[in-house]
């Protein structure tokens, strides 16, 4: 098995079902006492999200790569960076690094477009929501995404930092997700993406009516698949 290297603390709170996930996830594949082989660091996101407010992304981006650097270092064979947003600057972070990455909005691409879908509702922090960066690569995939109202992409960026990147939920926060995810299907979406790591601790299969593609999960199931290959 391959050693995967967990590029975290982006936040720490779904760094932590990163680690939940894989270990789930291998015990299942492979039975037993079995559990991956992994590289976690965990980085201070209060200091990722003052770059990211203040815009300063090459200061971002060079931390990015010199974790990755580390990681590689470190041994490990391939990089999962635990985050939408920062995959903004995923090509900054593998510049010199030979290892390779498994980019999160690709792998949640190949997912919908396997399962015959083609217009994603997306609901993340407002970078990701709102540049291109990460839509883009939808587009790329062939796919249609669908964002959220000015209100509404306000409202899920609020929650995303002032609660879920602190570990917590709300039932209020809960309620105002599945309606924000109700009018994305409204619009014609016909399938949700779950684009933040953190956005899972609300939303899940159980409580929206169109199938859902939560990111974590999917970038788990990925970076497993290629540490078995
Ligand atoms: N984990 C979040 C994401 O997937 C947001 C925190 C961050 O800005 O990295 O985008």
């Amino acid at each position: 098995m391959k050693t995967i290297g967990i590029l975290g603390g982006m936040s720490a709170a779904s760094t932590q079902i990163y680690y939940r996930e894989l270990c789930n996830q291998t015990r299942d594949r492979l039975g037993g006492l079995h559990s991956p082989e992994l590289l976690i660091r965990s980085i201070d996101f209060a200091v990722i999200e003052e770059h990211q407010v203040k815009g300063e992304w090459k200061a971002a981006g060079e931390i990015l790569n010199r974790e990755a650097k580390a990681l590689e270092r470190g041994g490990a064979d391939l990089i999962v960076l635990a985050t939408n947003t920062m995959h903004k600057l995923a090509e900054r972070m593998m510049d010199g690094v030979g290892i390779s990455m498994l980019h999160i909005a690709d792998a949640t691409a190949e997912a919908i477009v396997a399962a015959g879908l083609t217009s994603p509702g997306l609901m993340a922090t407002a970078f990701t929501m709102e540049q291109s960066f990460y839509t883009d690569r939808l587009v790329t995939a062939g796919l249609t995404p669908l964002i959220p109202n000015d209100a509404d992409r306000a409202e899920t960026h609020r929650i995303i930092y002032s609660e879920l990147c602190k570990n917590i939920t709300t039932k209020e926060s809960e309620t105002i997700y599945i309606k924000i995810a109700e009018s994305l299907i409204e619009s014609g979406a016909d399938c949700l993406i779950l684009g933040c790591t953190e956005v899972g601790m609300l939303l899940n299969q159980s409580n929206v009516r169109a199938p859902v593609f939560d990111t974590t999960l999917i970038h788990c199931s990925g970076a497993l698949e290629r540490a078995l290959e």
